[in-house]
Protein backbone atom coordinates (compact mmCIF):
# COMPACT_ATOMS: atom_id res chain seq x y z
CA UNK A 1 0.00 0.00 0.00
CA UNK A 2 2.66 2.88 1.28
CA UNK A 3 4.26 1.84 -2.28
CA UNK A 4 1.54 2.32 -4.28
CA UNK A 5 0.77 5.79 -2.60
CA UNK A 6 4.14 6.64 -2.99
CA UNK A 7 4.04 5.71 -6.97
CA UNK A 8 0.79 7.93 -6.57
CA UNK A 9 2.76 10.77 -5.51
CA UNK A 10 5.55 10.25 -7.77
CA UNK A 11 3.03 10.24 -10.35
CA UNK A 12 1.27 13.05 -9.33
CA UNK A 13 4.58 14.93 -8.81
CA UNK A 14 5.37 14.59 -12.15
CA UNK A 15 2.34 15.73 -14.13
CA UNK A 16 2.28 18.86 -11.83
CA UNK A 17 5.99 19.52 -12.75
CA UNK A 18 4.87 18.89 -16.27
CA UNK A 19 2.05 21.48 -16.21
CA UNK A 20 4.21 24.06 -14.23
CA UNK A 21 6.69 23.64 -17.37
CA UNK A 22 4.25 23.79 -19.94
CA UNK A 23 2.93 27.00 -18.69
CA UNK A 24 6.36 28.42 -18.47
CA UNK A 25 7.13 27.47 -21.70
CA UNK A 26 3.98 28.86 -22.78
CA UNK A 27 4.41 32.69 -20.65
CA UNK A 28 7.86 32.71 -22.31
CA UNK A 29 5.94 32.29 -26.22
CA UNK A 30 3.27 34.75 -24.96
CA UNK A 31 5.72 37.16 -23.73
CA UNK A 32 8.15 37.46 -26.80
CA UNK A 33 4.82 38.98 -28.24
CA UNK A 34 3.80 40.89 -25.73
CA UNK A 35 5.25 44.16 -26.88
CA UNK A 36 4.27 43.80 -30.34
CA UNK A 37 0.49 42.97 -29.52
CA UNK A 38 0.48 45.70 -27.24
CA UNK A 39 -0.40 43.69 -24.19
CA UNK A 40 2.30 45.35 -21.56
CA UNK A 41 0.96 48.64 -19.93
CA UNK A 42 2.14 50.72 -16.63
CA UNK A 43 0.21 50.72 -13.29
CA UNK A 44 1.56 53.96 -10.80
CA UNK A 45 1.15 53.89 -7.25
CA UNK A 46 1.95 56.56 -5.18
CA UNK A 47 4.88 57.58 -2.52
CA UNK A 48 3.39 59.62 0.14
CA UNK A 49 4.30 62.23 3.05
CA UNK A 50 3.48 60.17 5.55
CA UNK A 51 2.51 63.43 7.34
CA UNK A 52 -0.23 64.99 5.13
CA UNK A 53 -0.48 61.98 2.76
CA UNK A 54 0.58 64.25 0.02
CA UNK A 55 1.87 62.36 -2.82
CA UNK A 56 5.51 63.37 -4.04
CA UNK A 57 6.42 60.74 -6.55
CA UNK A 58 5.07 57.71 -8.40
CA UNK A 59 6.48 54.17 -8.60
CA UNK A 60 5.72 52.64 -12.23
CA UNK A 61 4.73 48.86 -11.69
CA UNK A 62 4.41 46.71 -15.07
CA UNK A 63 1.52 45.00 -15.81
CA UNK A 64 0.79 41.98 -18.55
CA UNK A 65 -2.92 41.63 -19.78
CA UNK A 66 -2.01 37.87 -21.61
CA UNK A 67 -4.33 37.63 -24.24
CA UNK A 68 -3.91 33.55 -23.45
CA UNK A 69 -3.62 33.70 -19.94
CA UNK A 70 -5.37 37.23 -18.88
CA UNK A 71 -3.21 39.03 -16.06
CA UNK A 72 0.00 37.52 -15.16
CA UNK A 73 1.82 38.84 -12.26
CA UNK A 74 5.40 40.52 -12.73
CA UNK A 75 6.27 38.67 -9.95
CA UNK A 76 5.91 35.16 -12.67
CA UNK A 77 6.55 36.81 -15.28
CA UNK A 78 10.09 39.17 -14.73
CA UNK A 79 12.51 36.32 -13.54
CA UNK A 80 10.94 34.33 -16.70
CA UNK A 81 12.00 37.81 -18.75
CA UNK A 82 15.31 37.82 -16.75
CA UNK A 83 16.45 34.56 -17.39
CA UNK A 84 15.85 34.31 -21.21
CA UNK A 85 17.22 37.59 -21.32
CA UNK A 86 13.85 39.76 -22.93
CA UNK A 87 14.36 41.97 -19.71
CA UNK A 88 16.06 44.06 -21.70
CA UNK A 89 13.48 45.02 -24.39
CA UNK A 90 10.53 44.98 -21.55
CA UNK A 91 13.18 47.23 -19.52
CA UNK A 92 14.02 49.93 -22.01
CA UNK A 93 9.72 49.67 -22.71
CA UNK A 94 9.08 50.37 -19.64
CA UNK A 95 11.42 53.44 -18.97
CA UNK A 96 10.40 54.88 -22.00
CA UNK A 97 6.72 54.34 -21.37
CA UNK A 98 7.10 56.08 -18.18
CA UNK A 99 8.94 58.70 -18.63
CA UNK A 100 6.70 59.88 -20.95
CA UNK A 101 3.57 59.15 -19.02
CA UNK A 102 4.92 60.70 -16.11
CA UNK A 103 5.59 64.00 -18.43
CA UNK A 104 1.96 64.65 -18.56
CA UNK A 105 1.90 65.39 -14.80
CA UNK A 106 2.99 67.80 -12.19
CA UNK A 107 6.73 68.17 -12.88
CA UNK A 108 7.49 67.96 -9.44
CA UNK A 109 6.63 64.73 -8.64
CA UNK A 110 10.03 62.02 -8.59
CA UNK A 111 9.06 58.86 -11.13
CA UNK A 112 10.38 55.68 -10.07
CA UNK A 113 11.17 52.69 -12.25
CA UNK A 114 12.20 48.76 -11.05
CA UNK A 115 15.02 47.78 -13.24
CA UNK A 116 16.44 44.34 -13.04
CA UNK A 117 20.05 42.98 -11.98
CA UNK A 118 19.95 41.83 -15.01
CA UNK A 119 19.49 44.73 -16.85
CA UNK A 120 22.76 45.91 -15.02
CA UNK A 121 24.78 42.61 -16.11
CA UNK A 122 23.73 41.81 -19.01
CA UNK A 123 22.79 44.87 -20.66
CA UNK A 124 23.89 48.46 -21.79
CA UNK A 125 21.48 50.01 -18.38
CA UNK A 126 23.48 53.22 -18.95
CA UNK A 127 22.96 53.56 -22.27
CA UNK A 128 19.37 52.36 -22.28
CA UNK A 129 18.41 54.88 -19.42
CA UNK A 130 20.37 57.78 -21.24
CA UNK A 131 18.54 57.15 -24.48
CA UNK A 132 15.28 57.08 -22.60
CA UNK A 133 15.78 60.45 -20.88
CA UNK A 134 16.56 61.56 -24.29
CA UNK A 135 13.93 60.66 -26.25
CA UNK A 136 10.84 61.45 -23.63
CA UNK A 137 13.13 64.96 -22.90
CA UNK A 138 13.00 63.58 -19.41
CA UNK A 139 14.75 65.26 -16.38
CA UNK A 140 16.86 62.59 -15.07
CA UNK A 141 16.89 64.70 -12.06
CA UNK A 142 13.64 63.01 -11.45
CA UNK A 143 14.12 59.60 -11.67
CA UNK A 144 14.72 57.04 -9.46
CA UNK A 145 15.74 53.74 -9.98
CA UNK A 146 15.04 51.02 -7.67
CA UNK A 147 17.07 47.89 -7.09
CA UNK A 148 16.83 44.98 -5.30
CA UNK A 149 19.08 43.24 -2.79
CA UNK A 150 19.77 40.66 -5.37
CA UNK A 151 21.87 43.20 -7.00
CA UNK A 152 24.46 42.92 -5.01
CA UNK A 153 25.09 39.29 -3.93
CA UNK A 154 28.21 39.72 -6.99
CA UNK A 155 29.84 42.69 -5.22
CA UNK A 156 31.65 43.68 -8.19
CA UNK A 157 33.70 47.29 -8.73
CA UNK A 158 32.09 47.65 -11.79
CA UNK A 159 28.69 47.79 -10.53
CA UNK A 160 29.98 50.65 -8.53
CA UNK A 161 30.99 52.54 -11.87
CA UNK A 162 27.93 51.84 -13.55
CA UNK A 163 25.62 53.26 -10.84
CA UNK A 164 28.14 56.02 -10.61
CA UNK A 165 27.24 56.60 -14.09
CA UNK A 166 24.21 56.74 -13.76
CA UNK A 167 24.34 58.92 -11.32
CA UNK A 168 26.18 61.60 -13.15
CA UNK A 169 23.43 61.44 -15.69
CA UNK A 170 21.32 62.91 -12.78
CA UNK A 171 19.15 60.00 -11.42
CA UNK A 172 19.63 58.12 -8.05
CA UNK A 173 18.78 54.79 -6.34
CA UNK A 174 16.62 53.19 -4.31
CA UNK A 175 17.84 50.04 -2.17
CA UNK A 176 13.98 48.09 -3.06
CA UNK A 177 12.78 45.15 -0.71
CA UNK A 178 15.00 46.38 2.39
CA UNK A 179 14.61 43.87 5.01
CA UNK A 180 14.62 40.47 3.33
CA UNK A 181 16.85 38.06 2.11
CA UNK A 182 20.22 38.97 2.48
CA UNK A 183 20.17 42.76 2.69
CA UNK A 184 22.99 44.21 4.30
CA UNK A 185 23.53 47.50 5.81
CA UNK A 186 27.05 47.65 4.42
CA UNK A 187 25.60 47.46 0.84
CA UNK A 188 23.62 50.43 1.92
CA UNK A 189 26.71 52.09 3.19
CA UNK A 190 29.17 51.14 -0.09
CA UNK A 191 26.76 52.28 -3.18
CA UNK A 192 25.62 55.19 -3.85
CA UNK A 193 21.99 55.09 -2.86
CA UNK A 194 19.66 58.00 -1.92
CA UNK A 195 16.78 55.99 -0.51
CA UNK A 196 15.93 52.93 0.98
CA UNK A 197 12.11 51.33 0.72
CA UNK A 198 11.55 48.93 4.01
CA UNK A 199 10.21 45.89 2.28
CA UNK A 200 6.50 45.22 2.98
CA UNK A 201 6.86 42.02 4.86
CA UNK A 202 9.44 43.53 7.29
CA UNK A 203 6.88 45.75 8.09
CA UNK A 204 3.89 43.49 8.45
CA UNK A 205 5.88 41.10 10.64
CA UNK A 206 7.70 43.97 12.89
CA UNK A 207 5.12 46.80 13.47
CA UNK A 208 3.51 44.51 16.29
CA UNK A 209 6.71 42.92 17.81
CA UNK A 210 8.13 45.77 20.35
CA UNK A 211 11.57 44.57 20.05
CA UNK A 212 11.72 44.44 15.95
CA UNK A 213 10.19 47.97 16.02
CA UNK A 214 14.11 48.87 16.92
CA UNK A 215 15.38 47.84 13.88
CA UNK A 216 13.00 50.36 12.37
CA UNK A 217 14.57 52.73 14.52
CA UNK A 218 18.04 51.61 14.20
CA UNK A 219 17.56 51.82 9.80
CA UNK A 220 16.36 54.99 9.78
CA UNK A 221 18.99 56.31 12.32
CA UNK A 222 21.91 55.04 9.85
CA UNK A 223 19.97 56.52 6.44
CA UNK A 224 19.59 59.31 8.35
CA UNK A 225 23.60 59.54 8.81
CA UNK A 226 24.13 58.82 5.44
CA UNK A 227 22.07 61.53 4.26
CA UNK A 228 19.25 59.06 2.69
CA UNK A 229 15.53 59.08 2.77
CA UNK A 230 13.51 55.71 3.85
CA UNK A 231 9.96 54.64 2.73
CA UNK A 232 8.27 51.99 3.88
CA UNK A 233 6.06 50.03 1.25
CA UNK A 234 3.04 47.89 1.95
CA UNK A 235 1.10 50.31 4.92
CA UNK A 236 -2.69 49.40 4.47
CA UNK A 237 -4.16 50.66 7.63
CA UNK A 238 -3.98 53.87 9.35
CA UNK A 239 -2.99 52.42 12.33
CA UNK A 240 0.51 51.54 10.60
CA UNK A 241 0.82 54.91 8.99
CA UNK A 242 0.39 56.43 12.43
CA UNK A 243 2.65 54.06 14.02
CA UNK A 244 5.61 54.52 11.73
CA UNK A 245 5.10 57.95 12.30
CA UNK A 246 5.74 57.59 15.73
CA UNK A 247 8.94 55.70 15.10
CA UNK A 248 10.07 58.46 12.56
CA UNK A 249 9.03 57.46 9.10
CA UNK A 250 8.85 60.06 7.07
CA UNK A 251 7.53 58.18 3.85
CA UNK A 252 5.55 55.55 2.33
CA UNK A 253 3.77 53.81 0.16
CA UNK A 254 0.92 51.16 0.28
CA UNK A 255 -3.12 50.04 -0.41
CA UNK A 256 -3.91 52.43 2.42
CA UNK A 257 -2.84 55.72 0.35
CA UNK A 258 -4.04 54.08 -3.01
CA UNK A 259 -3.73 50.68 -5.27
CA UNK A 260 -1.38 51.13 -7.85
CA UNK A 261 -3.55 52.67 -10.69
CA UNK A 262 -4.00 53.34 -14.44
CA UNK A 263 -2.35 56.64 -15.99
CA UNK A 264 -6.05 58.15 -15.75
CA UNK A 265 -6.59 57.19 -12.56
CA UNK A 266 -3.49 58.38 -11.20
CA UNK A 267 -3.52 61.67 -12.94
CA UNK A 268 -7.33 62.10 -11.55
CA UNK A 269 -6.38 61.20 -7.99
CA UNK A 270 -3.47 63.74 -8.70
CA UNK A 271 -5.86 66.43 -9.97
CA UNK A 272 -7.83 65.95 -6.68
CA UNK A 273 -4.95 66.15 -4.66
CA UNK A 274 -3.91 69.63 -5.83
P1 LIG B 1 8.21 46.09 -5.74
O1 LIG B 1 9.05 46.92 -6.61
O2 LIG B 1 8.66 45.90 -4.34
O3 LIG B 1 6.77 46.74 -5.81
C1 LIG B 1 5.87 46.79 -4.74
C2 LIG B 1 4.86 45.68 -4.82
O4 LIG B 1 4.03 45.72 -3.65
C3 LIG B 1 3.90 45.82 -5.99
O5 LIG B 1 3.55 44.50 -6.41
C4 LIG B 1 2.70 46.51 -5.35
O6 LIG B 1 1.49 46.30 -6.05
C5 LIG B 1 2.68 45.85 -4.01
N1 LIG B 1 2.04 46.67 -2.97
C6 LIG B 1 1.97 48.00 -2.89
N2 LIG B 1 1.33 48.40 -1.79
C7 LIG B 1 0.97 47.28 -1.13
C8 LIG B 1 0.26 47.03 0.10
O7 LIG B 1 -0.16 47.93 0.81
N3 LIG B 1 0.09 45.72 0.44
C9 LIG B 1 0.55 44.70 -0.32
N4 LIG B 1 0.32 43.46 0.08
N5 LIG B 1 1.22 44.90 -1.49
C10 LIG B 1 1.42 46.17 -1.87
P2 LIG B 1 3.51 44.10 -7.95
O8 LIG B 1 2.97 45.24 -8.75
O9 LIG B 1 2.84 42.78 -8.06
O10 LIG B 1 5.03 43.95 -8.34
C11 LIG B 1 5.79 42.93 -7.78
C12 LIG B 1 7.25 43.10 -8.08
O11 LIG B 1 7.50 42.92 -9.47
C13 LIG B 1 7.79 44.48 -7.75
O12 LIG B 1 8.02 44.61 -6.37
C14 LIG B 1 9.05 44.47 -8.59
O13 LIG B 1 10.08 43.78 -7.92
C15 LIG B 1 8.63 43.68 -9.81
N6 LIG B 1 8.30 44.62 -10.87
C16 LIG B 1 7.16 45.28 -11.14
N7 LIG B 1 7.27 46.07 -12.23
C17 LIG B 1 8.55 45.92 -12.66
C18 LIG B 1 9.31 46.47 -13.76
O14 LIG B 1 8.86 47.33 -14.53
N8 LIG B 1 10.61 46.03 -13.89
C19 LIG B 1 11.16 45.12 -13.04
N9 LIG B 1 12.43 44.75 -13.24
N10 LIG B 1 10.48 44.61 -12.01
C20 LIG B 1 9.20 44.99 -11.82
MG1 LIG C 1 9.92 48.68 -6.42
MG1 LIG D 1 9.63 46.74 -3.00
MG1 LIG E 1 9.22 43.57 -4.05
Amino acid sequence: KARRDNKNLTVRFQSEMDTALQRRRKLETELFKAIVRDELRLDYQPLVNLRDNSVFGVEALLRWDSREFGAVSPMEFIPIAEENGYIQEIGSWVLNRAMKEALTWDASLRLSVNVSPAQFFRGNLVQTVSEALDRASFPAERLDLEVTESLFIDESTDLKFRMEELRELGCKFSMDDFGTGYSSLGYITKYPFSKIKLDKSFVRDTLDREEDMAVIEAVLLLAEGYGMSVIVEGIETFEQSQRLQSLGCKYGQGYYFSRPTSTSGIAALLAKAA
